[in-house]
C-alpha cells in the first residue's frame, strides 16, 4: 500500500536487543576541545556511539551541540582532539568520510522552487549517481519518507514536516550508514515531530543506520537509545535515559513556601536531606519521597503552600549534575520556549 503523504512507511519493528556494549564503536569522539577567539565552546568531550544506535546530544543553547555537529560532519576542525567515524578521521579524511555519512542541517538545504524529485536528482548527481539506478533510489527514498505521491510537486507547496522529510531523503540518498541530524524537529508541529522520530527508529531497526541527533528538547532525548548531555562544552552525563534517571535514586520533591531559602535551611538542619532552592522552590532528592512529605509538612505547620513528588526526569539529571536548571535566563529560556511551540 502506498503510504499517505502524512505518514512514514512502514510501521517500525523494535529490535530484539539494543546495541550491545561489546559492539565496536562506529563513532569515537576523543577529548575534543574547541575555542572560538579564546572562548571555550567544547572542553574535552569524549564518547562513543555503537552501530545502529540512536544517540542524542542534549544540551541547552550555547552548550556546544552545533560546534560538535560541525566537527563530526567535517565542516570544521577541532582545536584539539579527534573525531573518528567508521574508522576515518574527520579532520584528515573529510572527503572520504562525506561519502559515507548523511547530514541533515538545521537550515533548509532543499530548493523550494524545484520538485522533491528534482531536488533528489541534483543530490544524486553530486554523489555520482545517475540514470535508472538514481531514479529507482529516488522513488525508493520518497516512498520511505511517505512522499511518493508528491514526487513531482514543488517543495514550496509542502508543509514544514514534509519539507523536512525531503531533507531526510536527501541526506540518505547515497546509502550512508551514519546519519547526523542537527535539531531536525525545529519548527515542526507535534505530529510531524512524532513522524520524524518514528522514521529515525525505522532507519535504526531496519537499515541499521547509526544516528546522532542534537536536540534541546527533553522529550526527544527520552526517545534516544543513549545520550550525552552537554553543558558549557562538557559532557555532564552519558548513558541511557533510564540509567541516567535511575542514578538519582528515588523521587524529586518540590515544596513551595513564602521564604524558600529559610525553609530549605531549616529542613537541612532538621532532617538528613539535601534541600536546595531552585527557581523559587525547595528541591529535595529522596527515596520514598511520599513518606517524607508528612514529616516535613508537620514539622513546619502552615509554611508549605504546595507539595509535589515525582519520578526524576532528564531535567532532574541535568540539575543533579550541574546544580542549575536546563533553561536559564542566560541560555535563552524565552527563546527556547518560543522555539518549542
Ligand atoms: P549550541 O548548538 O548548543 O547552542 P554552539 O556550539 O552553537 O552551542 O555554541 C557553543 C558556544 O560557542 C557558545 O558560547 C557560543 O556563543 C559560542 N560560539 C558558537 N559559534 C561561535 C562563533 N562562530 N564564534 C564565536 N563563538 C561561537
Amino acid at each position: 500500500m502506498t503510504p499517505k503523504a502524512t505518514e512514514f512507511a512502514p510501521a517500525p519493528a523494535r529490535p530484539a536487543e539494543p546495541a550491545h556494549s561489546a559492539d565496536p564503536a562506529v563513532i569515537v569522539v576523543d577529548n575534543i576541545r574547541h575555542r572560538y577567539d579564546g572562548r571555550m565552546a567544547l572542553d574535552g568531550v569524549s564518547f562513543q556511539v555503537r552501530s545502529a544506535e540512536l544517540f542524542g546530544l542534549l544540551g541547552p543553547n550555547g552548550s556546544g551541540k552545533t560546534t560538535l555537529f560541525r566537527i563530526l560532519s567535517t565542516l570544521m576542525l577541532p582545536s584539539e582532539g579527534r573525531a573518528m567515524i567508521l574508522g576515518r578521521d574527520a579532520a584528515k579524511d573529510p572527503n572520504g568520510l562525506r561519502r559515507q555519512i548523511g547530514v541533515v542541517f538545521q537550515a533548509q538545504s532543499v530548493d523550494v522552487k524545484l520538485s522533491a524529485f528534482e531536488n533528489l536528482r541534483h543530490q544524486g548527481h553530486l554523489y555520482g549517481l545517475s540514470g535508472a539506478p538514481l531514479r529507482a533510489r529516488i522513488q525508493e527514498m520518497l516512498g520511505r519518507v511517505g512522499l511518493a505521491d508528491r514526487a513531482n510537486e514543488r517543495v514550496e507547496t509542502f508543509s514544514g514536516g514534509m519539507q523536512r522529510r525531503v531533507e531526510l531523503a536527501k541526506g540518505l540518498l547515497h546509502h550512508p550508514s551514519v546519519l547526523l541530524l542537527d535539531e531536525p524537529t525545529t519548527g515542526l508541529d507535534p505530529g510531524a515531530r512524532r513522524d520524524l522520530w518514528q522514521y529515525l527508529r525505522i532507519l535504526r531497526d531496519e537499515e541499521h543506520v547509526t544516528v546522532i541527533v542534537t536536540t534541546h528538547l527533553m522529550e526527544e532525548a527520552e526517545r534516544c537509545d543513549r545520550l550525552a548531555i552537554l553543558n558549557q562544552g562538557k559532557v555532564v552525563a552519558l548513558g541511557t535515559p533510564a540509567e541516567l534517571k535511575h542514578e538519582i535514586g528515588g523521587d524529586v520533591i518540590l515544596l513551595e513556601a513564602d521564604d524558600p531559602e529559610s525553609l530549605a535551611q531549616r529542613i537541612r538542619a532538621r532532617f538528613p536531606v539535601e534541600a536546595a532552592v531552585l527557581a523559587g522552590k525547595v528541591r529535595i532528592e529522596l527515596e520514598n519521597g511520599h513518606r517524607f512529605i508528612t514529616d516535613v509538612v508537620e514539622a513546619f505547620p502552615g509554611e508549605i503552600q504546595s507539595v509535589s513528588v515525582s519520578k526524576p526526569t532528564l531535567e532532574d539529571v541535568f540539575i543533579h549534575r550541574t546544580g542549575h536548571r536546563f533553561w536559564t535566563e542566560a541560555n535563552g529560556e524565552a527563546a527556547a520556549a518560543k522555539k518549542k511551540h
